[in-house]
């Protein structure tokens, strides 16, 4: 495993990182999730990524009750919440980035995490309804109290990043170190062309998700809808419906061409891809069984195959790098 700084953070990061969204708690087993958990580990992941909105809690809870019964020491991994969405409660008060509910959903991680405080807290969505000022302070206070080590935001505007930063200079406060955005071949504008100034200006780290956009970048629904996959579920009707489309399905079935020309699996190579990116910090890698992961794992020994000139026949079958603005 490679490690890197995360942003301009003294952190050292695993380049690859387990989530749990969708399986732990939902599609997994309790036992499958520690599986999952121990692969990572033992191959040097060092960041498991979650949220109080997965499974309710639910992924939270099993992630907690596996990080004590391995009792791997403390300082040997990161362990992330986010909040925005609440844990299923529809009240008003228990959800957004209000000082209230980011208090009471860092305590809830922590509670269900089983740890003392969270390495990394992200504001899971930008809230429109509560002032900036609140949100900064809110994570600023957090660090100070011991609760989180560093704060980062999810799906942000560049312009809403540079917000935040713009109100901890103001008064000294802590801003973000790291954002989670969606980054995969599908889904570039953000990463690559949004975000690349503040990559420089305030040193923004990146953790990013969905690396094979839910799957289809696998290649396994080249030719129809396999069994027991994410897309298959009931209730992911959404997501089905956002990815299972001809125009994507058509760039992958030719991408998995390529893929095999150098070698690789289509899984191995739409992760590589997106290590590729200097600006990327982790991939984060989700698995509903262990052989996946231990296939993805090993995608940092072969980087190097995705040469320049493989690179521009990519380029030249997914057609949609997104464009700088010409001023
Ligand atoms: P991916 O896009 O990589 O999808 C993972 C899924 O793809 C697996 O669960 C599995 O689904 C399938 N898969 C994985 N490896 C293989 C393989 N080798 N061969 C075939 N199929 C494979 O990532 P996720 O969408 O899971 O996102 C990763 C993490 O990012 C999440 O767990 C979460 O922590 C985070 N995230 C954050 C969000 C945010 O808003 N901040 C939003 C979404 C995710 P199956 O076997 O069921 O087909």
């Amino acid at each position: 495993m490679e490690y890197n700084n995360l942003g301009k953070s003294g952190l050292q990061i695993s380049r690859l990182s387990l989530g749990s969204w969708l399986t732990f708690g939902k599609q997994i087993g309790d036992n499958i999730a520690e599986e999952l958990m121990d692969i990572a580990y033992d191959a040097g992941v060092n960041f498991f990524d979650n949220a109080e909105i997965y499974s309710r809690g639910e992924s939270e809870r099993v992630m907690g009750k596996v990080l004590k019964k391995k009792g791997w020491k403390r300082d040997s991994y990161i362990v992330s919440s986010k909040a925005f969405f609440g844990d299923g409660g529809q009240l008003p008060t228990q959800k957004g980035l209000n000082r209230k509910h980011l208090v009471e959903a860092c305590e809830a991680a922590i509670k269900r995490l089983q740890v003392d405080y969270l390495d990394l807290f992200f504001c899971h969505r930008p809230d429109k309804s509560t002032p900036i000022e609140e949100t900064v302070w809110s994570m600023h206070n957090l660090i100070m109290q011991g609760k989180i080590l560093y704060w980062g935001t999810s799906e942000w505007s560049a312009q809403e990043i540079m917000e935040a930063h713009m109100v901890a200079k103001q008064y000294n406060l802590i801003g973000p170190t790291m954002e989670q955005p969606q980054y995969n071949m599908l889904h570039r504008e953000k990463v690559e062309v949004e975000y690349n100034q503040i990559y420089k200006t305030v040193g923004l780290g990146t953790t990013i998700w969905s690396p094979l956009a839910s799957g289809i970048l696998s290649g396994k629904y080249n030719d129809g809808m396999p069994e027991s996959t994410r897309l298959s579920m009931d209730g992911l009707e959404w997501l089905k419906d956002a990815n299972l489309v001809d125009e994507k399905l058509q760039k992958v079935r030719e991408m998995t061409k390529l893929a095999q020309e150098v070698g690789l699996s289509m899984p191995k190579f739409a992760i590589a891809w997106c290590l590729k990116n200097p600006n990327v910090s982790t991939v984060i890698l989700g698995a509903s069984k262990a052989a996946q992961l231990k296939e993805t794992l090993t995608t940092m020994d072969d980087l190097d195959k995705l040469t320049p000139e493989i690179l521009e026949k990519v380029e030249g079958i997914l057609d949609n790098k997104p464009a700088f603005p010409a001023f």
